[in-house]
């Protein structure tokens, strides 16, 4: 038989800086949250190598550290994780109901969707055919696997930057190809890239097909201004053309806008009532984990006053447990 569904007041749905910060605050509120992790857990910063812009790390830190420590630091003030996907959510009454892949069902009287957002792909049919065997979108982690080799990277903004530059590690030398002349990307990073003997840029260019048949053997271009096509000889390609939000478990339950991030008003609240949004998953215009980390404190502790005051009879000896709901330290101190 099917085990019962567990019944909490808040469920965080994401494990990156703004699932986590959320967890902390809530947990330090004593809501007891479960963070419903997504797998791989811990969000974009697991495939991100030094992060130097996290207020706090004077040396910087590693992607996969951060996320590390922010986790321990929720799970210190009772912050419990499952770490699988989320399947399928009902929102349409409380308490929520929210299934994971394998991990049963969880009843919420509140929940912040933290989900992020995930790699965006050109779509070519090639790129497609060839992802695994010499097409990635992350650098951080198949990086290692192209030594030795000439790569390109596809996109004009920080990632691009960043993944251009991490290659620089392995490959002999890298191009970054970008459909324009201007970039997103920051001047320090754009900079650092310029500077870098090892990388040089193809700009007003689009990938119009990936060559090779098992693995990735070369490029075909087009330059947009002149229409003249070239082939470029690389042993890899990274795609590092910005991100889609991670919100197709939530399509038809919250709304959406035309890209698919969900729609927030008064701060965090999304269209259903007790259901919050943090980070990327309605983000497009900062996405730093800053940022993110944030939001996710915003949206616990509007998750916190809320349940304050649509606690459901259903979970309300829960609320008995702990009837003050509020921060168990200073909220000042806590930022
Ligand atoms: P982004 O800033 O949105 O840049 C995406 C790039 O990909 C743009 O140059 C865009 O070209 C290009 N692009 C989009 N769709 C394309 C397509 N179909 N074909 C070809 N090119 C395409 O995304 P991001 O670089 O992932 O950065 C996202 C955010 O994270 C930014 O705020 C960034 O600052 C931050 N970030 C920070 C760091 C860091 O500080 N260490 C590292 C990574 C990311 P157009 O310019 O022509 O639109």
């Amino acid at each position: 038989m099917a085990e019962a569904p567990r019944s909490v007041r808040l469920v965080i749905v994401g494990s990156g800086p703004a699932g986590l910060t959320a967890a902390l605050y809530a947990a330090r509120a004593e809501l007891k949250p479960l963070v419903i992790s997504g797998v791989p857990a811990g969000g974009q910063l697991l495939i991100t190598t030094d992060v130097e812009n996290y207020p706090g790390f004077p040396e910087g830190i590693q992607g996969p550290e951060l996320v590390d420590r922010m986790r321990r630091q929720a799970e210190r003030f009772g912050a419990v994780f499952v770490d699988d996907n989320l399947a399928k959510v009902d929102f349409s009454r409380r308490p929520f109901r929210l299934e994971t892949g394998s991990k049963g069902t969880v009843l919420a009287e509140s929940v912040i969707a933290a989900t992020g957002a995930n790699a965006r792909w050109l779509d070519l049919p090639s790129e497609e055919r060839l992802k695994g065997h010499g097409v990635s979108a992350c650098a951080t982690c198949d990086g290692f696997f192209f030594k030795g080799k000439a790569l390109a990277v596809v996109g004009g903004g920080d990632t691009a930057m960043e993944e251009a530059l991490f290659l620089t590690n392995f490959a002999t030398h890298i191009t970054i190809l970008h459909r324009r002349n201007a970039f997103r990307a920051s001047p320090i990073m754009l900079e650092r890239a310029r500077k870098h003997p090892k990388i040089t840029f193809l700009t007003d260019t689009v990938l119009e097909e990936v060559l090779g048949t098992g693995s990735v053997e070369g490029l075909r271009l087009r330059n947009v201004g002149t229409g003249a096509t070239s082939h470029l000889k690389v042993g890899g390609l990274f795609v590092a053309i910005g991100h889609v939000p991670a919100t197709d478990v939530f399509r038809g339950s919250l709304e959406l806008d035309h890209e698919g991030y969900v729609r927030v008003h008064d701060e965090t609240r999304t269209s259903v009532e007790g259901v919050f949004a943090a980070g990327d998953v309605h983000d497009r215009r900062y996405r730093q984990a800053v940022t993110a980390a944030g939001a996710g404190c915003r949206a616990a502790i509007d998750a916190e006053r809320w349940l304050a005051e649509h606690e459901h009879p259903a979970t309300s000896a829960l609320a008995a447990v702990s009837p003050k709901v509020v921060p168990a330290g200073p909220r000042s101190r806590a930022g």
